[in-house]
């Protein structure tokens, strides 16, 4: 099995509905190929991690980079995996949005993704990488 790790940036032809259609067909598309993972989308970047058959994730990855709904889509860790870290995912979501959410959710939300990246032992150097991305992008640098 294999798994990589990207980021990215959202340009304007995402909103909310445009990304519920988005996940709604990768989720379909994932389970078909039996590709699991997670998304994260934090102040117009998204980073995701993608695990399955090799052949697979690289067909999906080719299409990924090409997909008008975001840019500068940049690989920043790969990997041969024997164990999935998301295996009962098809594609979990995580959005944070400050426009979109109240202050509290907001905070909680935030407060609950840097928990998990620091309880979840990960199991491969790529899950580890995009657990590490989610928090530096998540925790504000101090004042
Ligand atoms: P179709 O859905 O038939 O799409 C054909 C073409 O139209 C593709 O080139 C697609 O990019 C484009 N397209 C479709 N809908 C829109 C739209 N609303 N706006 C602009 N272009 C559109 N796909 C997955 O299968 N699994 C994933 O985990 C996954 N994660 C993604 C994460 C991000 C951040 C982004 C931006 C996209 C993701 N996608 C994912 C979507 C992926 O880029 C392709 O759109 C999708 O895999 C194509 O599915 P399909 O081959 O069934 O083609």
């Amino acid at each position: 099995m294999y798994t990589l790790t990207y980021e990215s940036v959202a340009t304007d032809k995402i909103n909310s509905a445009a990304m519920e259609e988005l996940l709604e067909k990768a989720r379909a598309n994932n389970q078909r190929d039996a590709i699991t993972g997670c998304l994260i989308y934090y102040k117009g970047r998204f980073v995701q991690l993608l695990e399955g058959n090799k052949v697979r994730i690289e067909e999906l990855y080719r299409k990924i980079k090409m997909d008008p709904r975001h840019k500068n889509v940049t690989l920043f860790s790969d990997d041969e995996i024997s164990k999935r870290t998301f295996p009962n995912w098809g594609m979990a979501y995580y959005p944070i949005d400050e426009n979109n959410t109240n202050k509290y959710e907001y905070e909680q939300f935030k407060r609950n993704l840097i928990l998990m990246a620091d309880l979840i032992e990960p199991t491969n150097v790529t899950s580890k990488h995009f657990w590490k991305k989610i928090k530096s992008m998540v925790v504000e640098p101090p004042m």
